[in-house]
């Protein structure tokens, strides 16, 4: 698994579990979302009812589910977690919703991901706070309406735009999160450092959270590495050096970039004079699949600045080159 993945591995989510933020006014960054979440569970609170169905819109790694939690905290509400992919059949959300208690929190990581059948059951639920229970199979079978008590879904999505419509207009509140700047990501990195039980100062905090692609996730991750190397070099604290070096040593470079990113920037500016080359050749030149490319390095490089999508394949940017330590050739390809 890359350091630099935004997306959960397997068996990860323990170590994050200590770095949850647990309150509203713990979480860095996200200013605006913050707040707005704050005055919809504040008058929730004052009305004693279970807030508005919450939608959360944003890449992977930047706090969705942490903020489920907190909604629940904060509303001294019951959680449970489930994801759009666990739920095959309109039965397993039946199921579910059937056996919420009062103002549960109930989040729906993947929203996007879930049946037509389950979605339909699921709007419906949102609105009336009602499904109807399928009893039998085949013509005998009969649908009996079940009274929910009222509930909050919070359902998360890398991309609202690819919920149907219906659904969408379930929820009270959507909430964008976005990349965090440095400096949220240093307050983080700060508070994490001292969660784990290691000093830092801020020049060594300030290394790790410019190499963090602006997402939290990544940054407690190298956190973590800069930690192991300055505890088993014997250094008390996280300085730029202990950072660098380790970094250095998982190859996470400057501005975040890894092997594979560094390989295809590359590959694109000396094999291809920059390009354009189509993305399966791109991929050959870097010994990786296709789908590897476009998935896993190519996000981050075109959102950087260092790669551009065209309609005859990708091309360098002059800041590929610079990042290169090279001069940008001076008639661009193309
Ligand atoms: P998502 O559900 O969007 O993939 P998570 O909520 O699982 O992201 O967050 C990933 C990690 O980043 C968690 O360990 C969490 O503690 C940390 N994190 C996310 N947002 C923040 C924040 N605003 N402040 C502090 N830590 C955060």
């Amino acid at each position: 698994p890359r350091l630099v993945d935004p997306v959960a591995g397997e068996g990860e989510g323990a170590a994050d579990a200590a770095l949850r933020p647990k309150r509203l006014a713990d979480l860095a960054g996200q200013d605006r979302v913050r707040d707005q979440l704050s005055l919809v569970l504040e008058a929730a609170r004052r009305r004693g009812a279970p807030a508005d169905h919450v939608l959360l819109s944003g890449p992977p790694g930047l706090g969705k589910t942490t903020l489920a939690m907190i909604i629940a905290g904060e509303m001294g509400a019951p959680l449970r977690i489930t994801s759009g992919p666990a739920i095959q059949h309109a039965g397993d959300l039946a199921a579910i919703l059937s056996s919420l208690a009062e103002g549960e929190v109930l989040f729906l990581d993947e929203i996007h991901r879930m049946s037509r059948a389950a979605e339909e059951m699921l709007y419906l639920a949102m609105e009336d706070f009602r499904v109807d229970v399928v009893v039998g199979k085949g013509p005998g079978a009969t649908a009996i309406p079940l009274e929910l008590p009222p509930f909050t879904v919070v359902g998360a999505t890398t991309r609202s735009g690819l919920l149907p419509a219906p659904l969408r207009d379930r929820f009270g509140f959507t909430g964008h999160l976005d990349y965090y700047t440095a400096g949220d990501l240093a307050s983080i990195l700060a508070r994490n450092a001292t969660l784990l039980g290691v000093e830092s100062d801020a020049d060594g905090i300030r290394e790790i959270a410019g190499r963090s692609r602006g997402t939290p996730r990544i940054a407690n991750r190298l956190l973590r590495r800069v930690r192991d190397w300055s505890q088993v070099h014997g250094h008390h604290r996280i300085t730029r050096e202990a950072a660098q070096e380790a970094l250095a040593l998982f190859d996470v470079d400057l501005v975040g970039l890894d092997r594979l990113d560094r390989a295809v920037l590359e590959a694109l500016c000396h094999r291809f004079d920059g390009g354009p080359v189509g993305l399966t050749t791109l991929a050959v030149a870097v010994g990786e699949e296709a789908d590897t490319v476009e998935t896993v390095a190519e996000p981050y490089l075109v959102r950087e600045g260092f790669m551009v999508r065209t309609p005859r394949g990708r091309a360098a940017t002059p800041a590929a080159w610079q990042h290169l330590g090279e001069e940008p050739p001076s008639s661009p390809a193309g």
